[in-house]
């Protein structure tokens, strides 16, 4: 690429950047990710997401929402609730994936929105934002990532992406306040300031439904976990991008297999 200011990650910063537990971390010094995701219609999506944050640093997942039972059942470590409201604490949220978009979602949003912590929003969580409150007004202190793929991104920045993709991520970056993470065969980071990241991993493989998801969840824990936003975006990518990678090696590729990859992947990196 010929882009000088869009700098590439290797595997050596992103190792280097992973947080690890010591001697003297506990479940929730090492953090606590939540997760807002799924639904009645979409449990599997709140099983990806959590997978997704499973596998990344922290010491403890929360899930809020109505798929907890097809959670605890997937993955009995997973402390459940039925609204964010009364999810307890944790140190980053991630909602959208399968969540809806019918009042319930919206009053979820919205108490995710209402915390001063990082915050992830994904897929039906940015068709929410399109539908209802202004793009702009997503102004807050805490940091917050939204992950488009070029679908969710066109109705955010009203244009799809065209052919340049980091000035088209930094752009809508720069309107929303936030971390943009641009999904596709090349993801591209891009903050509020103008930084940019392109990811050098991944395979078509992971162009498969809830791939994103496992994203989301995994990108989320590396929040709680506090890494700053936009690293723990690229940090992400590269990882799921190795995952889809590592998967696709065993033939086709479906998005629990990226989830499943993503611990092998971790073992050999880190
Ligand atoms: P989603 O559309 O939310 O499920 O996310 C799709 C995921 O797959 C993102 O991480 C994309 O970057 C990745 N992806 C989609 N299409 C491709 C592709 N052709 N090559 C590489 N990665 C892709
Ligand atoms: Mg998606």
């Amino acid at each position: 690429h010929g882009d000088p200011a869009v700098r590439v990650p290797d595997a050596a910063d992103i190792a280097s950047w992973w947080p690890r537990a010591d001697a003297g971390s506990d479940k929730y010094s090492r953090g606590v990710v939540g997760i807002a995701t799924g639904s009645a219609t979409y449990p599997g999506a709140a099983v990806l997401s959590v997978t997704g944050a499973l596998a990344g640093p922290t010491g403890m997942v929360r899930y809020a929402g109505s798929a907890d039972r097809d959670v605890v059942h997937r993955h009995p470590s997973v402390v459940v609730a039925p609204r964010v409201a009364d999810a307890g604490r944790v140190q980053a949220w991630v909602c959208g994936s399968g969540l809806g978009t019918d009042d319930g979602a919206r009053t979820e949003l919205r108490s995710v929105l209402a915390t001063s912590l990082p915050v992830l929003l994904d897929a039906d969580a940015l068709t929410l934002l399109v539908g209802g409150q202004h793009a702009t007004d997503l102004r807050r202190d805490a940091p917050l990532v939204i992950t488009p793929h070029d679908g969710e991104f066109a109705r955010l920045a009203g244009e799809r992406p065209g052919a340049d993709r980091v000035g088209a991520a930094c752009r809508l970056a720069a309107w929303i306040n936030a971390v943009v993470l641009l999904k596709g065969d090349r993801t591209i980071v891009a903050t509020p300031s103008g930084e940019a990241w392109a990811n050098p991993t991944g395979s078509p493989a992971l162009a498969t439904a809830g791939s994103g998801d496992v994203l989301a969840g995994l990108l989320g824990s590396l929040l709680a976990a506090g890494v700053p936003p936009e690293r723990a975006a690229i940090m992400a990518a590269y990882v799921h991008g190795l995952a889809g990678r590592r998967a696709e090696r065993d033939g086709p590729v479906t998005s629990p297999d990226v989830a499943a990859a993503l611990r092998p992947v971790l073992a050999e990196l880190l």
